[in-house]
Parts: C-alpha cells; sequence; structure tokens
C-alpha cells in the first residue's frame, strides 16, 4: 500500500473568487434564479464570443437536453440517433418525451459518433441526432452535420465534457446545429456543483426552453390580455418544468467561467505528460484534437492494447491498492439492462463500443494535480503495465 495520500479521480477547483460570490449572493438577499443566473447566460455568449447567441441556465445538462427535445417537438413515434457510449442522461431524456432511442457504434478511434453509422440509422421515423464529444474532443460535426441536412434532420449537441472545445476552429456551441448543451456537474470542466447550459440561435426554441424551464410561465403571453402586467401576474401556458438554476449555483459558474481557459491548459498539459508517461506501454493513448483544434480533455480515457498484462479491472484494482481513483466512461447503453432489454441489442451490434469497455480506463485529469500527482499516477500505471 501506498503512504501516499488517495488521489482522487476528479476534484472540483473551487477557489476564493467562488467562495466570494457565492457569499455576495447569500448576504444579497437574492438565492435563486435572478440577477446572477441572468448575468452568467451574458457571460456564456461572451465567452462563446457570440453575444448573438441564446443562452438559457438550467439546473443540469440532462434538463437541457430535455429542453432542447422538447422544444424541437420530439414525441411519441420519433426516433433520435445517440450513441451508445454515452452516460445514460443523453438517451433517457429522449424517453421522457415518448420518442424512441436508436442507438449506433462509435469510431474506434475517437469514441465519437461514427457518421457512417448514423447513415445507416436513419429511417423514416427519425428526427434527430444527439452526437456526444466524448472525453472533450469534438465529434465529426461537418460530417454530422451535412448529413443531418440532408434527411432534414435536428441536431443536439451533448457538450457535457466540451467546455471548451473546438471543431474546424469553431468553438463548440458555436456550429451549426439546432442546440448545444453543457453540463456543470460536480466533476465537469467548470462546475456549479449541478448545473447546465442550453445554447442556440433558434429564437424560438429559447423562448420555449426558457418557458418550459420553469412551470410553463409565460409572462409574455399574459401581456397580450394586459396593458400593464404587476408583479403578481403570471399566464401558464403548458405543464412546464422546475429546471431552473439558481443564483447559488450561477455564482459558483461566474468565476469558474473566468478561469474556463486556464483550465483547459492545464488539463492539456496533465493529458501530454500522461502520453509521453505511456508511450512505450502496451496501451492506447487517446485520440488528439486534429491540428489546430482545442480538445477539452475532460477525461483522459487509456486503453489496455493487445499484449497488456492484465486485464482492465486488475488494472484499476492495482491503481486503487496504489491510491489512485480511476473510473471507467462509458459502460456503453447497450449494457445497461433499460436499453439492452428495451431495444433488444448486444454486444456484437457495437463492436468499436464494446471492445473499448473492455480495454478503458479513466485516469484523473484536473487542474489541481500537482506534477507530483502526475508522475505518480504515470508510475503507478507503468508498474501495473511492466
Ligand atoms: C455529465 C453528463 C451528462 C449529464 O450532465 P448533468 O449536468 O449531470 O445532467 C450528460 N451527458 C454526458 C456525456 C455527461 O458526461
Amino acid at each position: 500500500m501506498s503512504a501516499a495520500p488517495f488521489l482522487p479521480f476528479a476534484r472540483p477547483e473551487i477557489g476564493d473568487e467562488e467562495i466570494a460570490e457565492v457569499v455576495d449572493t447569500l448576504r444579497s438577499g437574492w438565492i435563486t434564479t435572478g440577477p446572477k443566473a441572468q448575468r452568467f447566460e451574458r457571460d456564456f455568449a461572451a465567452f462563446l464570443g457570440d453575444e448573438a447567441l441564446q443562452c438559457v441556465a438550467v439546473n443540469s445538462a440532462t434538463a437541457g437536453l430535455h429542453l432542447a427535445l422538447e422544444a424541437l417537438r420530439i414525441g411519441p413515434g420519433d426516433e433520435v440517433i445517440v450513441p451508445t457510449h454515452t452516460f445514460t442522461a443523453t438517451a433517457e431524456v429522449v424517453r421522457y418525451l415518448g420518442a424512441d432511442v436508436r442507438l449506433v457504434d462509435v469510431d474506434a478511434a475517437t469514441l465519437n459518433l461514427d457518421p457512417r453509422h448514423v447513415e445507416a440509422a436513419i429511417g423514416p421515423r427519425t428526427k434527430a441526432i444527439v452526437p456526444v464529444h466524448f472525453a472533450g474532443l469534438a465529434a465529426d460535426m461537418p460530417a454530422l452535420l451535412a448529413i443531418a441536412r440532408r434527411h432534414g434532420l435536428k441536431v443536439v449537441e451533448d457538450a457535457a465534457h466540451a467546455l471548451p472545445a473546438t471543431s474546424g476552429g469553431a468553438l463548440v456551441g458555436t456550429l451549426a446545429s439546432d442546440a448545444t448543451v453543457f453540463s456543470f456537474y460536480a466533476n465537469k470542466t467548470i462546475t456549479t456543483g449541478e448545473g447546465g447550459m442550453l445554447v442556440t440561435r433558434d429564437a424560438a426554441l429559447a423562448k420555449r426552453a426558457r418557458v418550459m424551464r420553469l412551470h410553463g410561465i409565460d409572462r409574455d403571453a399574459f401581456d397580450r390580455f394586459t396593458s400593464k402586467v404587476p408583479g403578481w401576474a403570471y399566464a401558464v401556458v403548458a405543464p412546464g418544468f422546475k429546471y431552473n438554476l439558481t443564483d447559488l449555483a450561477a455564482a459558483l459558474g461566474l468565476q469558474q467561467l473566468k478561469k474556463a481557459w486556464a483550465f483547459q491548459r492545464r488539463r492539456a498539459a496533465i493529458a501530454a505528460a500522461y502520453d509521453d508517461g505511456f508511450a512505450a506501454l502496451p496501451a492506447v493513448r487517446p485520440a488528439p484534437a486534429p491540428a489546430g483544434d482545442i480538445h477539452a480533455w475532460h477525461l483522459y480515457v487509456l486503453r489496455l492494447a493487445d499484449g497488456a498484462p492484465v486485464d482492465r479491472d486488475t488494472l484499476i484494482e492495482r491503481l486503487f491498492a496504489a491510491g489512485i481513483g480511476c473510473s471507467v466512461h462509458y459502460i456503453p447503453l447497450h449494457r445497461q439492462p433499460y436499453w439492452r432489454d428495451r431495444y433488444r441489442l448486444d454486444a456484437a451490434m457495437f463492436p468499436a463500443s464494446d471492445d473499448a469497455y473492455r480495454r478503458l480506463v479513466s485516469l484523473p485529469i484536473y487542474p489541481g494535480m500537482t506534477d507530483g500527482d502526475v508522475q505518480r499516477v504515470v508510475e503507478a500505471v507503468r508498474h501495473a503495465l511492466h
């Protein structure tokens, strides 16, 4: 056993700035959705470099994905294409709306949606595609957007891993999809504890999402019948949801967003150190971003190659024994009982994702890791694989 303290798989990077902003919110008398959530939306649009973008702050990325698909009128009888190599949230929101999920395999190198499999999965009921930017590497958006355009499909990006990341030099969030949804869950690249942001250029989509985010309340709809809307007046136009982001959470987001580029640089430096450290091992390192593009490095996913002396589960046990936390991204959806049974799936239908699943481990990668922490992980992986 190692004498060094346990190195967790992930750890949020919360500084004095975040703490002061939360305290300021607590003292302000306004702790739920209010001025800070609004400022976070404006700052987020500015961060993406396009103040014409509409940003809708929500209490999770799951909520944002649900709102985006709801606003696009996905419903019973429709089918939505989702990669099998993702977290269940990407797919579950489709079921919230009574539509069906069509899981497809990923590209073996990037673990992102494979456009060839997407094209083959399109049928008469297909309405939308939800690409995931796995680990922080943008999916092949030019190809996916071209397929969507050709078949008249909507595109909602699950960008839970992708702040900040680029595709063709443009930040994820500014691409030509219908909507993009970011996550600020505790282990994501920036965090509000729980939270998310729906980003869109579609004014009607943004308006619907804002109404459905808070109980289906539309102040403007009330305004139609009155010349002057008093503060207490509101109109309920739909059975909406409770998906608003609190000002307490937005306070964290305001300060985290200012650090997002510094966090990305530190994550990229850790990834580079891992790449060097693992070069000679029987392991496959994660695919880099194309030249000129930015990888968000939310995850560093190493895969055991043929000829590795141990299997993945043993590697994780050895790292844990050395005091290092790790994780698995993901147990693919085709292996999860609900998805497997509902759609009668088996591993042979998703060879790339399934092969990756059996070989992969996610190593610690977060800005608070010291160079010593990174070297400790490198040594422990080398020791386990020699
Ligand atoms: C974290 C995550 C989500 C869900 O984000 P929440 O903010 O926790 O709802 C969705 N998709 C992917 C790929 C994720 O990693």
